[in-house]
């Protein structure tokens, strides 16, 4: 299985930077999500990876060995390309068969697999139909099913599920996931929404106009960021972002919410402070504790199985989730009594955006200053 490293790639179009020093190891057999707003160099990464484009700067490894002036055929790489266009002439069946056909793989076993992914993504009865006569969705699991039945051990999906209703996306990530345990391989996913990133990875990079600014094991990007900017990018609904004020010697934010006891990283200073909390770190307070402030319910979007709550607390507006069996409880305009984990508010330097430490509610009675 292959072992991928960029070594301090870096591309320029006419001058402009579109990838700056990326450097990354991607694990063998692993599913890494590339995940990054629009224009963030995601899919520019992917077709240097592929072949398709030359750096202007780095190189390239697969188990070691530089790949980087290898063709896109020498690399055999399986993608499913952002744009994924299908040939118009030729069979949906045909489109899918392509690149087993230019392999030489043979015909039986071809037309089994065609049969199965067909099966997978619900295009069976469409194999047959030119693609024009397919929907969008159609067409994109036609793309998606052409790019992971060729026989490589890397495999790209860029943005496979970009303008698929809800319902579709989600259905579509199962059976994604469930194909990724079947074949043993490497899978680069990309995607620009934070919902499908934390739904599909277990390692996650995070991009930003050109640069890696996080990555790492999905759980430590999404609960320990390093960056500001990672926190802000990655989450759903999205993270609550405070300024705050950091006094020495006693390690106090004073932000809206209250004054904050920060444990300060080794050597960290700053006084502008940035203060990131998790919608699921502030909750409604218990009835029989004092809460930190009691904010006021603006907005309630039920999204399933939970619930975001808007709340308004001073001049701040807080985003926060409960379970949807407690919504029967939320309305509009009720007080909201809160309350922050210990231990969740991440607290980074304003100007530098990186991490400083972590920080608890100073309740009554328990600061130590
Ligand atoms: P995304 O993260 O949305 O996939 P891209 O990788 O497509 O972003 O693009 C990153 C940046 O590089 C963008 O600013 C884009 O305009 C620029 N770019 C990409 N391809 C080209 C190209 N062929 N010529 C000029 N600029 C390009
Ligand atoms: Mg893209």
């Amino acid at each position: 299985m292959s072992h991928i490293r960029f070594e301090g790639i870096g591309k320029s179009y006419r001058g402009r930077p579109a990838l700056e020093m990326i450097n990354l190891d991607v694990e063998p057999s692993s599913l890494t999500v590339f995940c990054g707003p629009p224009g963030s160099g995601k899919s520019v990464l992917m077709r240097i990876l592929i072949g398709l484009e030359a750096p202007s700067a780095g190189r390239i490894l697969s188990n070691g060995q530089d790949i980087t002036r290898l063709t896109a055929a020498e690399r055999s790489i399986g993608y499913v390309p952002q744009s994924f266009a299908l040939f118009p002439h030729m069979s949906v069946f045909d489109n899918i068969a392509y690149p087993m056909m230019l392999q030489g793989v043979p015909r039986a076993e071809i037309t089994s697999r065609v049969d199965q992914a067909a099966e997978m993504l619900r295009i069976r009865p469409l194999l047959s139909k030119r693609p024009s006569q397919l929907s969008g969705g159609e067409k994109q699991r036609a793309a998606i099913a052409r790019g992971i039945l060729k026989n490589a051990d890397i495999f790209i999906l860029d943005d496979p599920l970009v303008g698929l209703d809800f319902k579709l996306r989600e259905s579509l990530m199962e059976d994604l996931k469930d194909m990724r345990t079947e074949i043993d391989a490497t899978f680069l996913y990309v995607t620009a929404d934070p919902l499908e990133a934390l739904t599909m990875a277990e390692h996650l990079v995070v991009m930003d106009q050109g640069h890696l600014i996080e990555a790492g094991p999905v759980d430590t990007v999404y609960y320990d960021p390093t960056r500001l900017r990672a926190a802000e990018l990655v989450g759903f609904p999205r993270c609550n972002i405070l300024p705050g004020r950091l006094d020495m010697p006693g390690a106090i934010c004073t932000t809206a919410l209250g004054a904050l006891q920060v444990s300060l990283q080794d050597g960290a200073a700053a006084t502008e402070t940035m203060v990131a909390i998790r919608p699921e770190d502030i909750a409604p307070a218990a009835s029989d504790s004092a809460p930190l402030g009691v904010g006021e319910v603006t907005l309630v979007e039920n999204l399933g199985s939970e619930a975001v709550v808007y709340v308004r607390f001073g001049e701040t507006t807080l985003v926060t989730t409960i379970s949807a069996g407690a919504t029967a409880h939320v309305d509009l305009g009720d007080p909201f009594p809160f309350m922050i984990r210990p231990g969740a508010p991440i607290v980074f330097e304003r100007e530098s955006g990186w991490r400083i430490g972590r920080a608890s509610p100073v309740l009554a009675g328990t600061r130590n200053d």
